[in-house]
Parts: structure tokens; C-alpha cells; sequence
């Protein structure tokens, strides 16, 4: 068999949940959209849910269905609502939580008959400009929904746009605008998303939204004294299947744009971008050998990639290689490769995840 694959530390993920909620300093919506930021999303819920979860959030009914099919019982928020009024009928049966964003949202919800009402998340745009209802029209969004038979309790909530940004004043001017525009509403609110949690306590409200803390990663560029405490929930791993000594002057790899400078023993790893490694992540990005840290060299291939075995002697065939994890974190990764722990985390492909609890 293969030996790529992502290991999955479910215990690990229940004490970055554990901090999330302490973080809210009350209740933390576990975000589980985009199958668990790529951890898989029916197991990552599970997993929580035996830790009592307050709550999931995910992007769309579809993957609502797929974790109440599983056997979710749990509060399950859409993060977009809708995209369709019809979904309004299944979203009432499945008793699921639902963002509004948009006016023709509140225009369809007032058409729809359902057969219980809905908790409603009313989403503001404080400052990010993507989706959320304006501040001026915000107020009265507020009141006609809590009029309407359809609407069980409205939630108010916003999200920051740069939260990641410890020294800009984004944030803060977002929760003065989401505090200015809410004044004497009343009702739950949620503002913070992972770096809202973890770097900005002051912005703390009902309900956090915990996502890629959950994972255990870093959302900020450097290193942080609460984003400290989390432990990767992921190790991308694999191993050496073949060894060759090169002299000094010979390229490896599609394009030779890599030629070494020294006499090299060159370790191929089976772990390429087909598996969700970043495929123009250059040389020198780290690796880890059998525990031991090391370099990317050459280009990424679909199903390989090439490391440098000279300075680890011990290293040979069937060496275990993690290429994320707790020893290469993912966010160093991103930056190597001008990415984002995000989507690397979302990328991961075909290596099949093998789950430990
Ligand atoms: C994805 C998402 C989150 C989670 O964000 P993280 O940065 O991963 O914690 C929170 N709120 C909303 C509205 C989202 O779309």
C-alpha cells in the first residue's frame, strides 16, 4: 500500500475545542465546513460531540445533510443561509440554524410556510464588504424578522476581515461598528472567528466560531502565546521509497531547475501536489525524517517530491517523512510556499486519513 497518508488526532482536536470555548468565555460554534477544513467533517463532529459541543457551523445545507445523515444531533448553523428558497422547507425539517445575509433572504423567509421557526443568524457587514446586511439597514432587517412567525430568536453576528492582523485597527473599529450599529438590541451575539479568539479577548460575545484553531493551527504569522497552546490535529506523513547519490552539478526533477551544489543523497518521498502538497513550494522548504528536520529540493511531482538525505545518514528506504505536523507546522508550510494553512488544510487529497482517538 502507499504509505502517503494524513493522520487525524481526534483528542487533539476536543482540546483545541476545549480552548476555543474558553476563549468565547461562554459557548464556541465548532466550524466544520469544507469537511472539517479537510480533516473530514462526520468524524471531526462526532468526535466533538462527545465532548459536548455547543454547536457546528458548515457552508451549506448540503453539508448540514450529510453530518444529520450521520447522526448529528447537535445545533448545526448554515453559514450562508440559503442560496435557494426551497431549501427554507428541508432547513425547518432538519432543524438547522440559519445565517441571513442578504434582503432577498428575509423577502424569501417571509414567503416561506415551515413547519416550526427558525433561529435566525443576522449577519452585519461591519467593515469586511463581502456579505452581511449594511450598517443603516441593519436595525430595521432586525425588527422585521423577530416580527415574523417564521423567525424563533434572531442572533446577531459579524466577522472580521483582518482579525490576523495583531497591529492593525480593523478589528476594533469592526466592534465598535457592530457594537454602534446593535445599541440596545436585544438577543445573543457572535463576532469572532479563530484569530478573533485567540488575539483580540476584548471582542469576546456569546458565541465564538471556532475553525481553523480546531485544527491546531496558527492563523497569525508568527508565533502567539495562545495559538501556542493548540496541537495539530493533522500529520501529512509518508515515506522514502528510493535513495540515490548524485555528484555535485546534476539536476533532479521536471525542469532541473534544481542542480546540487554539493555531492547529495537525495531521498523520493511518495507524497506529491496530487496528495495537496503545495506543488511550487521551493527548495529548502522543511521536512521532517524520521524526527529529524530537513529540506525540500527540485520540484514537486503528482506523486513525489524530493528531499535532501545528506546530512542524515540514518535516514534510508521506508524512513517516515512528515511533511506537516507537529514537527513541520503547517502555517511554517504556507509561508515556505506562499500559501495559507487554510488551504493547505483544505487540499489535502487522495492520501486517506486514518483517525486516532
Ligand atoms: C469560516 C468561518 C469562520 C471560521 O473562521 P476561522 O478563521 O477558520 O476560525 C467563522 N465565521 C464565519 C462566518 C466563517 O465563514
Amino acid at each position: 500500500m502507499r504509505p502517503a497518508r494524513a493522520l487525524i488526532d481526534l483528542q487533539s482536536l476536543r482540546h483545541n475545542y476545549r480552548i476555543a470555548r474558553e476563549l468565547a468565555g461562554g459557548r464556541s460554534l465548532a466550524v466544520v465546513k469544507a469537511d472539517a477544513y479537510g480533516h473530514g467533517a462526520v468524524r471531526c463532529a462526532q468526535a466533538l460531540e462527545a465532548e459536548a459541543a455547543d454547536g457546528f457551523a458548515v457552508a451549506c445545507l448540503e453539508e448540514a445533510l450529510a453530518l444529520r445523515g450521520a447522526g448529528i444531533r447537535s445545533p448545526i448553523l448554515l453559514l450562508e443561509g440559503f442560496f435557494e428558497a426551497d431549501e427554507l422547507p428541508v432547513i425547518a425539517a432538519h432543524d438547522l440554524w440559519c445565517v441571513i445575509h442578504a434582503e432577498w433572504q428575509i423577502a424569501a423567509l417571509e414567503q416561506a410556510s415551515l413547519e416550526r421557526p427558525l433561529r435566525i443568524w443576522l449577519k452585519l457587514d461591519s467593515g469586511m464588504h463581502r456579505v452581511g446586511l449594511a450598517p443603516q439597514d441593519y436595525r430595521a432587517a432586525w425588527q422585521r424578522l423577530t416580527a415574523l412567525p417564521q423567525v424563533a430568536s434572531v442572533v446577531a453576528m459579524t466577522h472580521f476581515a483582518r482579525a490576523d492582523e495583531l497591529d492593525s485597527e480593523r478589528t476594533q473599529q469592526q466592534v465598535e461598528a457592530f457594537a454602534a450599529t446593535l445599541d440596545d438590541l436585544p438577543g445573543e451575539r457572535s463576532l469572532c472567528n479563530s484569530p478573533g479568539l485567540l488575539g483580540w479577548p476584548a471582542a469576546g460575545s456569546d458565541w465564538g466560531r471556532a475553525g481553523l484553531m480546531l485544527y491546531g493551527a496558527n492563523p497569525f504569522p508568527s508565533s502567539h502565546p495562545q495559538a501556542g497552546r493548540l496541537r495539530p490535529v493533522m500529520t501529512a506523513e509518508s515515506k522514502i521509497i528510493s535513495v540515490r547519490e548524485l555528484a555535485a552539478g546534476e539536476p533532479i526533477g521536471y525542469g532541473g531547475g534544481f542542480v546540487t551544489e554539493r555531492p547529495t543523497r537525495v531521498g523520493v518521498v511518495a507524497f506529491g501536489y496530487a496528495d495537496g502538497y503545495p506543488h511550487f513550494a521551493p527548495t529548502g522548504t522543511p521536512v521532517a525524517i524520521d524526527g529529524q528536520r530537513s529540506r525540500l529540493i527540485g520540484r514537486v511531482s503528482m506523486d513525489m517530491l524530493t528531499v535532501d538525505l545528506t546530512d542524515l545518514p540514518q535516514a534510508s528506504l521506508g524512513s517516515r517523512v512528515e511533511l506537516w505536523g507537529a514537527q513541520v507546522p503547517v502555517t511554517e508550510l504556507a509561508r515556505h510556499a506562499n500559501g495559507s494553512a487554510y488551504s493547505l488544510l483544505c487540499g489535502l487529497k487522495r492520501a486517506p486519513r486514518i483517525y486516532r482517538d
